[in-house]
């Protein structure tokens, strides 16, 4: 790229001191000549190529006055630059009549502090462009650039227009970071060129003195690196005995390494417009030909006026572009925030997709940390890593924290720089740890680089320089360690992000928190409503008990048998009724019940349960009752215990059908899995750090499908008739109670071979 030519030029000034800066090269390209003259228009230095277009001597012109070449009118004409600021140039047409033919030039003159400057470029046409034509084609490309607000679309109707005026090989637009370095983020091209978009070039490559030199004159033109400079004669001006300031030549000579590195890339001529916002150089249009290439005076000047006009219409464009992103993240970040608050899983929402989370600030990857839970999304550093990330971050007091540069601060990032050089943390609470992190790559990772940086070392007069590639290696060490920056629009969008989880879950506390209180009240009423209910339910039915039993007792003789058999049953329903409503009242009871915990040892609980079945069997010597360990003391509601254990073993029983009925009683150790007191496999809920009690039996056994709704109010597998009637309720009371532990009642079965009833009481 042109750029090196200058990089030489500073990697001159840092190994061959003598040498000159780049405005002062003493030489200028031979595509033309130049006149060094006084401000009285007298020659005093000339470029040693006059004879070949003036035919005249350069000591045959030195010390002569101008009109030895020009006529009146044209030296009228190069007075007018002395009128302009330095380094602006007034161009026109002259014809100068050598030995035996015409020639015509386009004239350039502008003056310095010490000289006025005049370049003549032969050329083959003595009128000037039309201006028509001109104005046309000019107008074209601007309306089009206009037409467009996406900075990039923009710039790269900059580099087709530039394209088409010049018909160079390739047109990029190149811009600088913050700091200098830069890539080429437009490219026009012939076909079968190799692509250069995305391609990134270190701060060094454009050196001060380079960009200084860039921000005064807007374009650069050397038409053919191959050839070599002209020098100035004399070398230095006669008055002022310095080199002639050639910061605003057109035809100033280039470097010899900048030849060198644009022929080893191909390239035989080149043009560079500077692209300039708020008075610093901003980007170039930088174009290439494979072949050395000549662009007319007047085209190069169009081109000048194009590249101003894309100066000026950048801050416009950026601020669109700009604009655009912002845009985008605040459509992106209402879209989010909508589905996370509508979402029952807000957590869910959050990572998925997983590319809406990253988009949110423009990341690579993110981790979202609840508790300790951490799931990651993207490009992340492992598991480990984020945990100890997260652990260092702790000590940071804010809530939202962003560096550029993690490994300079927590060193242990070093390990995975390529993930995550780039933090952004975002704190939603401190107290449970819940956080996102956002990661960034270092920029090395994400820089496309041609060919191996180092392999261009440039020998000039036997010193090694700075080449452009070793420039590459300097500019490594220098963003080593670094991701792209966390703009403010990004971390707006994760403050925004936090403000609305803080909603959400506040919202949806808040909403549990009325559901709650709601709950309450209608489990309270239902519960007083039930107690009323089934109380009052209570004295009707006696009545009807009351009165069949009358009827049955006293009028019998006045009742046939038919009658006799109604009323009958009559008197059985009501006991049954009477059941149903004394359960319901227990369960109402509980439902309003206080615990009286208390500590319990449950051999003691057991033995009174126990004497108290046996007491209501005949059979009570049969009763096969196992108690394979000591069961623990526990804290717990002794007279509700006492009712969990009476309907398991009643049960027990009840729902057996073998001669040689048993049960066993026992429990295990809270959080072992799998291991019973009879050493067979049992399943244990998870998380229980609690004993689970059972109770076993050989019994009839329960289908798969029943397990869940025998627990259920009223709920019973089997009729009336059948294993002696029940209520149905001695169950939901027995989950009711264990509820009320904090605990968790289950049943695992096997039809025709018994049960095993289990519960915590936490
Ligand atoms: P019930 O008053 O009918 O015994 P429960 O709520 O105690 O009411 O039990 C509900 C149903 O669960 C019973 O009707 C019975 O079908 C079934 N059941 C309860 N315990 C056992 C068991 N140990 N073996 C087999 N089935 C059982």
């Amino acid at each position: 790229m042109s750029q090196f030519e200058d990089i030489t030029a500073q990697a001159t000034s840092l190994t061959n001191h003598d040498r000159k800066p780049i405005h002062l090269p003493g030489s200028i390209q031979p595509h033309g000549v130049l006149l060094a003259l006084s401000t009285e228009l007298e020659i005093l230095q000339v470029s040693n190529n006059t004879q070949e277009y003036l035919g005249k001597e350069v000591k045959d012109l030195l010390g002569q006055p101008l009109n030895c070449l020009l006529d009146t009118q044209h030296i009228e004409a190069v007075k007018q630059c002395l009128e302009k600021k330095i380094g602006s140039a007034v161009a026109f047409k002259v014809s100068i009549t050598t030995l035996n033919n015409q020639r015509y030039f386009d004239a350039i003159a502008h003056h310095t502090e010490e000289a006025v400057i005049l370049e003549l470029e032969p050329t083959d046409s003595k009128s000037e462009l039309s201006f028509l034509s001109f104005y046309a084609l000019a107008s074209e490309a601007i309306a089009k650039m206009q037409s467009t607000s996406n900075l990039i679309e923009f710039l790269h109707l900059a580099a087709q227009e530039v394209q088409k005026i010049t018909g160079f090989d390739r047109v990029m637009i190149y811009q600088f970071d913050s700091q200098g370095a830069g890539s080429v983020i437009a490219e026009v091209k012939r076909e079968d060129l190799s692509p250069y978009l995305g391609l990134h070039y270190p701060a060094t490559d454009i050196p001060s003195p380079a960009r200084e030199l860039y921000t005064r004159s807007f374009l650069r033109f050397i038409p053919d690196v191959t050839t070599q400079p002209v020098k100035l004669v004399p070398a230095e001006n006669p008055t002022t005995h310095q080199h002639l300031d050639l910061s605003y030549s057109v035809l100033r000579s280039f470097d010899s390494c900048c030849a060198e590195y644009h022929q080893n890339m191909g390239v035989a001529a080149l043009m560079v417009l500077s692209l300039i916002q708020e008075q610093q150089l901003w980007g170039l249009i930088s174009c290439h030909h494979q072949t050395p290439k000549y662009i007319p005076y007047e085209v190069q000047k169009m081109c000048e006026l194009l590249g101003q006009i894309v100066s000026s219409e950048l801050a416009h464009k950026i601020s669109h572009s700009e604009w655009d992103y912002k845009v985008k993240l605040k459509s992106l970040q209402s879209e989010f925030l909508e589905s996370i608050s509508q979402a029952d899983n807000f957590i869910d929402a959050l990572i998925k997709p997983e590319i809406r989370l990253l988009d949110l600030v423009s990341a690579s990857g993110a981790a979202v940390c609840l508790d300790n839970e951490i799931t990651l999304v993207g490009i992340t550093p492992d598991i480990a890593q984020v945990h100890a990330l997260i652990e260092w971050a702790d000590n940071q007091s804010d809530n939202l924290f962003a560096t550029d540069s993690l490994p300079k601060l927590y060193p242990e990032a070093t390990a995975f720089k390529n993930t995550a050089s780039g933090l952004l943390l975002l704190r939603i609470s401190k107290v449970r740890r819940y956080c996102i992190l956002w990661f960034r790559p270092e920029v090395i990772q994400t820089v496309h680089w041609a060919g191996n940086p180092n392999a261009a070392m440039i020998e000039v007069d036997g010193n090694i320089t700075l080449s452009p590639r070793k420039s590459f290696e300097q500019w490594q060490q220098t963003v080593r360690l670094t991701s792209l920056p966390w703009i403010p629009c990004e971390l707006d969008s994760a403050i925004a992000l936090k403000n609305a989880i803080v909603g959400i879950v506040l919202s949806k506390a808040d909403e549990l928190a009325k559901i709650n209180q709601e709950l309450e009240r209608s489990n309270r009423e239902l519960a007083s409503f039930a107690y009323a209910a089934s109380h009052d339910l209570k004295e009707p039915l006696r009545g009807i008990y009351n009165f069949s039993t009358v009827l049955l007792e006293d009028y019998v003789q006045v009742l046939d048998d038919y009658g006799i058999e109604c009323l009958q049953t009559v008197l059985n329903l009501s006991v049954r009724m009477e059941t149903l409503i004394n359960a319901l009242l227990r369960l109402s009871q509980l439902g309003q019940a206080q615990l009286r915990k208390q500590p319990t040892d449950l051999n003691e609980l057991l033995d009174q349960v126990i004497d108290v079945f046996r007491a209501s069997r005949q059979d009570c010597e049969l009763v096969d009752i196992r108690i394979p360990r000591p069961l623990p003391i526990i804290q717990c509601d002794k007279v509700l215990v006492n009712e969990v254990f009476s309907n398991l073993i009643g049960n027990a029983f009840k729902y057996n059908d073998k001669p040689d009925q048993w049960v066993e009683i026992g429990y295990l150790d809270g959080g072992v899995e799998g291991q019973g007191d009879r050493g067979d496999e049992v399943k244990i809920k998870p998380h229980n750090q609690f004993p689970v009690f059972y109770v076993r039996d050989n019994g009839i056994g329960i289908p798969e499908h029943h397990l869940e709704t025998i627990f259920r109010l009223f709920k019973r597998l089997h009729s009336q008739e059948k294993y002696g009637g029940g209520a149905g309720a001695g169950l939901a009371i027995l989950k009711k109670i264990v509820e009320l532990h904090d605990g968790q009642a289950w049943v695992e079965s096997s039809v025709g071979v018994g049960s095993v009833f289990y519960f915590t009481l936490e």
